[in-house]
Order: structure tokens, then C-alpha cells, then sequence
């Protein structure tokens, strides 16, 4: 099984398009929505966690490829400004995936992009604005 994080950009012609549906029902993949922002008329935005067979995900990826959606990696959305953390470690215990870590003996923070899943819960307690999401 393979599983990508992905933020999805499509133009307004296919906003209305049942994509998650095609993914899941012809690629057989596991589609988990992170975060939408679709308006008709507008370009859309889709943050999503995709599962399934190698071959089956390189093809659904081909399928939103073929129909002009722009995909790149989560990774790319979210940026922690390292210069600006202070390592108060406040976000720590609110992250669900151990995307941010603290080494105890240092009392250092770091950051591991590909375990972020942009749910936002380290955003509000940061007082140095930190973290990032640009969605
Ligand atoms: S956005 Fe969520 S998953 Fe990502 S680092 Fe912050 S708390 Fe962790
Ligand atoms: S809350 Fe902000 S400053 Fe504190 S450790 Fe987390 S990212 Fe760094």
C-alpha cells in the first residue's frame, strides 16, 4: 500500500466534478479530505490523504492529471519558520502525529513535514506564528 499527501488545484470547469467519488469508486483508493476550499466559478483547493495500491494511486493521480488538476505534495503548504520558534514546546502535546518533536536532552523542537497533516491545532498557541499553513 502506498499513501500520498497531496494538496489538489483545479480550475472552476471541473470544481463540480465528483472526483473524490471517481478516485474511491474506479481507482479503488481511500480518500481522506484534510482541508477544501471550493467555490463554483472558482479555482478549488483540496488538501488530501490518499491510500491504496501503488498502481492504483499512480493512476488516480493520472485521472486528475488528465482532468487538469494540479497536484503537489502537502509538504509544500506548510512551512514552520525555524528562525521564529523559541522551542516553548507549547504545540507539542497538541500535535495528533508527532509532527513536532522535542529532544528533551537539547529541550530543542523540529519539525518532520512529511508527518503534518495541516490539521491546524499547533496554529492558535504558537505566540510567534511559528507554523504555517498557506491554504
Ligand atoms: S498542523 Fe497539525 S499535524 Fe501539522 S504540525 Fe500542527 S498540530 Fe501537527
Ligand atoms: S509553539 Fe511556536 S515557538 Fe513554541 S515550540 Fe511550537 S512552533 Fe516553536
Amino acid at each position: 500500500m502506498a499513501k500520498q499527501r497531496l494538496v489538489l488545484t483545479f480550475p472552476h470547469k471541473v470544481v463540480e466534478e465528483p472526483i473524490t467519488y471517481h478516485l474511491i469508486k474506479d481507482y479503488d483508493l481511500v480518500v481522506n479530505i484534510l482541508r477544501a476550499k471550493i467555490s463554483p466559478q472558482e479555482e478549488g483547493r483540496l488538501m488530501i490523504e490518499i491510500e491504496g495500491e501503488k498502481n492504483a494511486l499512480n493512476k488516480g493521480i493520472g485521472y486528475l492529471k488528465r482532468l487538469g488538476v494540479r497536484t503537489q505534495p502537502l509538504a509544500q503548504d506548510i512551512r514552520w519558520l525555524e528562525t521564529r520558534c523559541t522551542h516553548c514546546t507549547l504545540c507539542v502535546p497538541l500535535c495528533p502525529t508527532g509532527a513536532i518533536l522535542v529532544d528533551r536532552d537539547k529541550m530543542e523542537v523540529s519539525f518532520d513535514k512529511d508527518k503534518c497533516i495541516a490539521c491546524g491545532a499547533c496554529i492558535p498557541v504558537c505566540p510567534y506564528k511559528a507554523i504555517e499553513i498557506l491554504f
